[in-house]
């Protein structure tokens, strides 16, 4: 069993404008996740929930000012991205970066040599990806484009969870992962994310502004952000009053 464990995390985002001043997002953030459960985090606009997932992948536009974030007990936040990866940390991005150039096939494959710590055998992990392809309906043709150039909502989705079905972290985060996808699409990603937590018994931090995933990737807690902070965490029913009362009854 693994743990993640979110501490007090300040964070601020420093501005693309140099003379601006760094501004604070995250105001103490405090959220254990274990293996196998699923958390989401909803709340309003602009309250901080991207910040959180970037912080956590380490982006180098937002800054760690207190706080710690364990994976099982080894601070992330003092490793590089790719250490982060190893270590068994995934995120999902709600804008994901594309990458001219580099075929989905090859960007794969070295993503799991990296995380694996050698190469997997060819044959196997042609299989290995025509099967998690096939869970996820997407054609193999997907294999030979750019990653994320010219895809579509619905694409950019099902690639996050091919990564995800194949390289099997610890700890998936994934922001916004639902945006952009019409029913069909968020059913098959849906059946995605909860394979992956079947077969991995990885851990989820999803991240979303509506209910809808929630009837199809059952989260065992509800967290509302809001002002930078979980300002109250409820089992699953909370989704209904959420949707029914908004947010503003969260909001000091
Ligand atoms: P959410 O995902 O909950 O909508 P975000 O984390 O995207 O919220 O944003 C939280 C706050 O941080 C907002 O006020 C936003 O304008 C600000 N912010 C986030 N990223 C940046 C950035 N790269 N540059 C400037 N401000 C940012
Ligand atoms: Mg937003
Ligand atoms: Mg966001």
């Amino acid at each position: 069993m693994s743990t993640l464990e979110i501490r007090n995390l300040h964070a601020q985002v420093l501005p693309s404008d140099e003379s601006a001043e760094p501004k604070e997002i995250l105001k103490g953030v405090n959220l254990t996740i274990n293996s196998g459960e699923i958390h989401a985090i909803m709340g309003p606009n602009g309250s901080g929930k991207s910040t959180l997932a970037y912080t956590l992948g380490g982006h180098p536009r937002y800054e760690v000012t207190a706080g710690e974030v364990l994976l099982d007990g080894e601070n992330i936040l003092e490793m590089e991205v790719d250490e982060r990866a190893r270590a068994g940390l995934f995120l999902a991005m709600q804008y994901p970066t594309e990458i001219p150039g580099v075929s989905v096939a090859n960007f794969l494959r070295s993503a799991a040599t990296a995380i694996r710590g050698e190469a997997p055998k060819l044959r196997e992990w042609v299989k290995e990806v025509r099967t998690a392809q096939e869970a996820l309906a997407i054609d193999p043709e997907f294999s030979n484009r750019s990653v994320n150039e010219g895809f579509s909502g619905g694409e950019k989705k099902r690639h996050e969870v091919l990564q995800l079905d194949l390289l099997k972290p610890k700890f998936a985060i994934m922001d916004e992962t639902d945006s952009g996808l019409d029913v069909d699409a968020l059913r098959i990603v849906s059946e995605g994310i909860n394979s992956y937590k079947q077969e991995t018994e990885g851990g989820i931090l999803m991240i979303t502004h509506y209910k809808r995933i929630l009837n199809y990737v059952k989260p065992d807690f509800i967290h509302v952000f809001a002002n930078g902070q979980i300002a109250t965490t409820g089992g699953a029913e909370l989704a209904d009053k959420l949707e029914a009362d908004g947010y503003d009854q969260f909001i000091k």
